[in-house]
């Protein structure tokens, strides 16, 4: 008696519905298919028998008249279609595609002898560097030469690896397709050739310059740019100054990552910069000028007869410039009043009569909306101002 089971709905292999779009199919059996991937389930028969069970699924699901086709008529509708066994190869064309940057570690792109060949053009490798710069260079912007290690063609074997005046020899083991093959259940595994690396050739001769790898690894000095108004953390991309890039390819890009020296006064936030002033009581009560630093020296500062400890200055346009150039901003000077330490006989005898001659004041505590904002200087100026 057969126990033959009836065949199972296309859909309900690919776990998908009836109306699934092409992309959600495609990527549920992407899925699928790496689930049950021989090369995940070595020896595993029912593995392999979900792996074609897919497989044949897709086959219809994927082309619009047979999914049709099977739609109106199930399985009868596209009987034949899908080749003897139930089982179609026709259906990896394009599995590579479908199974992305994986097909490489799996060996997809190989496995149905549609064959993709290894060490062929690569692009280079990125290459990240941290620079540190100080806080004047960011706001002006500044030229600065880096040392960068990276892999460069060997400039002796042309990044052949083979010694000058001979040639690289075809690999004996892969005859030159840089893969070898062998059977591995129902499906032909093929995987990158031990012997040449997937290059297809091996070096009887190696280049002395480097010892048979095509590549050296060199200094290169690099003169990078480092734009006014650049902060902590931005990057500068410089295109083609990464790794060199294998067999033809294009090199990769080189990131510098920058980093700012803190400031012995300002604060940075955005394009603004804050700052305390520490002013003696006599020249906020009366009046007076005081000193303010900025990114290019020191500017005098009216303050207006009774300011109050906390007060903040508004320097407009004193700020750090725009790293995309549109304009500066502003610098934030906090007044701090401060209290003398120490005072000789002569000033304590002022400070005396002037104490006297200030009128009786009944200081009351700071009602509790009144108080001082707890919060950081810097918010407070930042929310004062907007
Ligand atoms: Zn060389
Ligand atoms: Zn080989």
């Amino acid at each position: 008696m057969s126990t033959r089971t009836q065949k199972r709905d296309y859909y309900e292999i690919l776990e998908v519905e009836k109306t699934s779009t092409d992309v959600e199919i495609k990527s549920a059996y992407r899925k699928q298919a790496l689930k049950y991937h021989p090369d995940r389930n070595p020896g595993d028969h029912a593995a392999e028998e979900s792996f074609k069970e897919c497989a044949e699924a897709y086959s219809v699901l994927a082309d619009p008249d047979k999914r049709a086709a099977y739609d109106r008529y199930g399985h009868a509708g596209v009987q034949g279609a899908a080749g003897a066994g139930g089982f179609d190869p026709n259906v990896f064309t394009g599995f590579e595609d479908i199974l992305g940057g994986l097909g490489d570690i799996f060996g997809f792109g190989d496995l149905f002898g549609g064959g993709r060949r290894r060490g062929g053009p690569q692009r280079g490798a990125d290459l990240r560097y941290d620079l540190e710069i100080t806080f004047e260079e960011s706001a002006t912007g500044a030229e600065t030469a880096i040392q960068i290690p990276r892999q460069e063609n060997c400039d002796t074997c042309s990044g052949t690896g083979a010694a000058p005046g001979t040639q690289p020899a075809v690999c004996n083991l892969c005859r030159g397709a840089g893969q070898v093959r062998s059977q591995q259940g129902f499906f032909t595994v093929a995987r990158t050739c031990p012997q040449c690396r997937g290059a297809g050739k091996t070096i009887t001769s190696p280049c002395k310059t480097c010892r048979g790898a095509g590549r050296v690894s060199k200094e290169k000095k690099i003169t990078v740019k480092i734009p006014a108004g650049i902060a902590t953390g931005q990057q500068l991309r410089l295109q083609g100054e990464g790794e060199a890039g294998h067999a033809g390819g294009p090199s990769g890009s080189l990131y510098v990552v920058i980093h700012v020296q803190e400031h012995e006064y300002f604060r940075r936030d955005g394009v603004n910069l804050f700052c305390e002033i520490p002013v003696n009581f006599p020249t906020v009560a009366l009046g007076g000028e005081i000193d303010v630093p900025t990114l290019n020296g020191t500017e005098k500062v009216k303050v207006p007869e009774g300011t109050q400890t906390g007060t903040t200055l508004r320097l407009r346009g004193k700020g750090m410039p725009d790293v995309n150039g549109h304009g500066k901003g502003d610098l934030f000077a906090t007044v701090q009043v401060i209290t003398p330490k120490k005072l000789s006989k002569d000033q304590r005898q002022v400070l005396e009569q002037l104490a006297k001659a200030l009128p009786k004041e009944e200081f009351k505590p700071r009602k509790r909306h009144e108080e001082q904002d707890e919060r950081n200087l810097f918010d407070r100026v930042k929310d004062m101002f907007g």
